[in-house]
């Protein structure tokens, strides 16, 4: 009986979002994650030493301060600086195998909120039922602007073309457990399309909808430059057929 009763622990879960210019929104998102997270562990839904961190991806305003200043006033707010700004996937990244160790899955969010952070107890639900990965797809398109759906819709047509296997409207909003996590170090993708990673890996997965909703605060950080390059690091990670077309 009491062995049974050690066998099935809280898991320990991290919410980890990559930050690069944010201090008009981390305030204001810092206090949201907590309290889903302090209500969480007051009901017994996951461990006490569950976290928060804040990945600084080479800031150039307050954001790294901010976070200072957070992780006095919330001791379950964590900080990890990078040296210089490496762009969203790899900063996200550095945090994700940083903060594995701390936990038994980690949950990637964007810093202004825009992933709607009330189905992170149903991402972690589905962890407790067995699964390995929890992706947050978006159930809508309504708040895109007419060109970021269709450049949307013709980037999944492509890459269904080039065989790439992807979550139809998924980003980064995902749950991934600490073996999917240790798993992820052994890609060392130059071009990091981690969205195409996750798929790959291969354990067991679930979906959750969402609908995603405005900045609330601050500018995006993906000019359409950034977004092309995104895309293109995407098609030419996960498909030969780039490749084969030039070659042939
Ligand atoms: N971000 C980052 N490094 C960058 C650009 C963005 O860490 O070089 C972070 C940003 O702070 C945010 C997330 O990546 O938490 C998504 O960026 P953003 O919201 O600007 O993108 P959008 O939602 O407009 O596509
Ligand atoms: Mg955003």
């Amino acid at each position: 009986m009491e062995h049974n009763l050690m066998f099935n622990p809280l898991p320990t879960i991290g919410i980890v979002a990559p930050c690069y210019n944010e201090e008009e929104v981390l305030d204001y998102t810092a206090s949201k994650l907590v309290e889903i997270l302090e209500s969480m562990i007051t009901r017994g839904v996951v461990h006490p030493e569950s976290f928060i961190g804040f990945i600084d991806d080479g800031s150039k305003d307050k954001t790294w301060s901010i976070i200072e200043v957070l992780h006095q006033k919330y001791p379950l707010i964590h900080g990890l600086k990078l040296a210089g700004n490496v762009g969203h996937q790899k900063a996200l990244l550095a945090g994700l195998l940083t903060f594995r160790t701390d936990a038994d899955c980690l949950i990637s969010i964007d810093a202004d909120l825009q992933d709607d952070i009330t189905v992170i107890e149903k991402m972690v639900e589905l962890f407790k039922a067995g699964n390995d990965v929890v992706y947050g797809a978006r159930a809508e398109r309504k708040t895109d602007t007419y060109f970021k759906r269709q450049t949307a819709l013709f980037f999944y047509t492509l890459m269904r073309r080039m065989k790439v296997k992807l979550v139809y409207n998924h980003a980064d909003y995902r749950l991934a457990s600490r073996r999917v996590l240790d798993a992820l170090e052994q890609y060392s993708e130059v071009n990091l399309f981690l969205r195409g990673i996750f798929p790959h890996i291969g354990y067991k997965s679930d979906i959750v909808y969402y609908d995603r909703l405005e900045r609330f605060a601050g500018e995006s950080k993906y000019p359409l430059r950034k977004m092309l390059s995104f895309a293109w690091d995407g098609i030419t990670s996960f498909s030969v057929t780039p490749l084969r077309m030039v070659s042939s």
